[in-house]
């Protein structure tokens, strides 16, 4: 589109370019312009001309640098105040200097340039579908996803919420409603109790299932890559079961099925409506008691999202805390043990314990430093929180695969 508007006597906004840009709360935050369009009442006249437009006929797609990109949003030219300084483009000049400068091999120098070319190429995306319509709910969308063509715009976008597929009208959701055999995901139950159940899915055998819940789950997670190979990857989908037995999609994670890393999850995603009510921890227990079963330990894949390191710290934390007390405060556990216990990564439990000043470096060694009243004085602030119960797990590990074999190298 359009890369510079200009207009006599109004103000310039051109694309690409830094501005103060005031929020509905009547804050102001510097905004870069990502793009431009008309007003929506002017869209559908032919032939409409860009250039000849007026600011007030506009609306600017803006990302703001200091937040998350959820929140970048379509604004109307009277929310965009002053030009500020060229300090993005100075900032990303010297990332690319500096990646000179750090790198003399070629191939390096190479991925790190190819790297920034991919973060600038995410940050100018603009969501393209605003709102989907999920079972009984209707959800405000928080990033772009690679949905075809056809299905972006300012209309709801319809889901079938047990089979994921995706409609553009309402009444094709209906129509297909009717003919929708499936009142659950597909794959085998894993994990059934009280009004709760999870399915374990493999890409490989339910691809277009898989594909949907990531072209889904994109709308809701900033760095996501994988959307059609999903043959390498489990899906463990977490749903509400009603009283007529409808399983209502709630969350899922995702895991690869060999990882090289001991990463035992890939991603993670609460649906918004469900959000706040401990289903994510929930999920993350459910991954660590695989692991368990599996017979070693395991890391989620980084990088972790803003929301996905809070969760984990808080999930790692509450976890460690709990088996300190359960143990009666074992000061003689070791790390090890800890981490046998729980699933967890020993670098996890340390910077947990790190975070908590639970540990202490001492002859070069990590001491682990806790007292009952820390322990007890923490767990007190911290919510009670819903983890899976081992026994409504029905899940074993398939007998004599690479997973298996690769329990013997330590975590
Ligand atoms: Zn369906």
């Amino acid at each position: 589109m359009q890369s510079q508007i200009k207009r006599k006597s109004e103000k310039i906004i051109n694309v690409g370019e830094r501005y103060m840009v005031s929020w509905k709360n009547g804050h102001q935050h510097s905004g870069d312009i990502i793009d431009v369009r008309p007003l929506k009442h002017l869209r559908d006249i032919a032939d409409l001309e860009l250039d000849k437009l007026q600011n007030t006929d506009l609306e600017f797609y803006v990302h703001y640098p200091t937040f998350d990109r959820r929140l970048d949003e379509w604004v109307t030219s009277d929310r965009i105040e002053s030009k500020t300084d060229g300090s993005e483009d100075i900032k990303r000049k010297r990332k690319m200097d500096d990646a000179n400068l750090e790198s003399n091999k070629k191939d390096d120098k190479e991925v790190v340039l190819l790297a920034l070319e991919k973060e600038h190429e995410e940050i100018t995306k603009v969501k393209n579908i605003q709102c989907i319509v999920l079972g009984r709910y209707e959800i405000e969308t928080w990033y772009f996803s690679p949905y075809p063509e056809e299905y972006s715009g300012d209309e709801k976008m319809y889901v079938c919420e047990y089979c994921l597929k995706y409609m553009k009208r309402h009444k094709t959701l209906i129509g297909h409603s009717l003919k929708c055999s499936m009142k659950s995901p597909p794959g085998k139950e894993i994990y059934k109790e009280n009004g709760l159940s999870m399915f374990e899915i493999d890409g490989k055998d339910n691809k277009i299932y898989c594909q949907n819940l990531c072209l889904l789950s994109k709308l809701f997670l900033d760095h996501k890559t994988l959307y059609y190979d999903v043959d390498p990857f489990l899906f463990y989908v977490l749903c509400e079961v009603d009283g007529d037995e409808f399983h209502h999609i709630v969350g899922y994670f995702s895991k690869e099925k060999q990882s090289q890393e001991n990463y035992n999850l890939a991603c993670i995603l609460t649906f918004p409506p469900y959000q706040r009510k401990g289903y994510g921890k929930f999920l993350m227990s459910v991954s660590y008691e695989l692991t368990k079963r599996e017979g070693t330990t395991g890391s989620p894949e980084k990088p972790l999202s803003d929301l996905g390191k809070i969760s984990y710290r808080s999930y790692w934390t509450y976890v460690i805390l709990n088996l300190f007390q359960a143990k009666n405060f074992l000061q003689t556990t070791s790390m090890q043990d800890m981490s046998r216990l729980t699933g967890i990564k020993t670098e996890d439990i340390l910077s947990t314990l790190h975070s908590l000043n639970m540990i202490k470096y001492w002859k070069g060694q990590h001491v682990i430093s806790i007292s009952k009243a820390a322990v007890e004085a923490h767990l007190v602030q911290m919510k009670r929180i819903r983890l899976c119960d081992p026994d409504f797990l029905t899940w074993q590990p398939p007998a004599n695969t690479d997973r298996m074999k690769a329990k013997a190298v330590p975590g």
